[in-house]
């Protein structure tokens, strides 16, 4: 996210994920730094295979975030406080990785991305999440 382009629908996506996606990895292990590398190389190649744009391009690299007051991403580099280890919140920093609209933020590309990674890698339902993204207001670009 570039200065001064405001991420109109940032704390939206945030609350939606804080009460209908965190949940679903409360119970998980921990992960380590390196679990953490091992599955974004893992997500990365599942989800870059059939995109011409992205065939061949690395995964983004996997940084400790310590001290950071929240995990961070973009296309070469995902940064991660300990808190952030976890499936959910991986999936979405490689969604901002994934994103190559690069004034998107957390808009409707960003949305459409991360949908697609939910539903693919935590087996969120589509249709809860159609309903959810409803009721918290969030754009996906598109009506469903
Ligand atoms: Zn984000």
């Amino acid at each position: 996210m570039q200065d001064g382009i405001r991420d109109y629908q940032r704390a939206r996506v945030y609350k939606w994920e804080r009460q209908c996606i965190h949940s679903l990895c409360n119970d998980d292990p921990e992960m380590s730094l390196e679990d953490c590398r091992v599955y974004v190389r893992e997500i990365w190649k599942h989800e870059t295979y059939d995109r011409p744009r992205h065939v061949g391009a690395n995964p983004p690299i996997v940084t400790d975030g310590r001290g950071r007051r929240s995990a961070c991403a973009h296309r070469y580099r995902i940064w991660l406080p300990r808190f952030a280890r976890r499936k959910d919140m991986l999936l979405h920093e490689i969604g901002h990785s994934l994103n190559n609209r690069i004034d998107d933020g957390h808009g409707p590309n960003f949305v459409r991305i991360i949908y697609g990674l939910y539903y693919r890698h935590l087996d969120k339902s589509p249709q809860a999440m159609q309903r959810e993204l409803a009721h918290f207001k969030i754009d996906m670009g598109y009506k469903i």
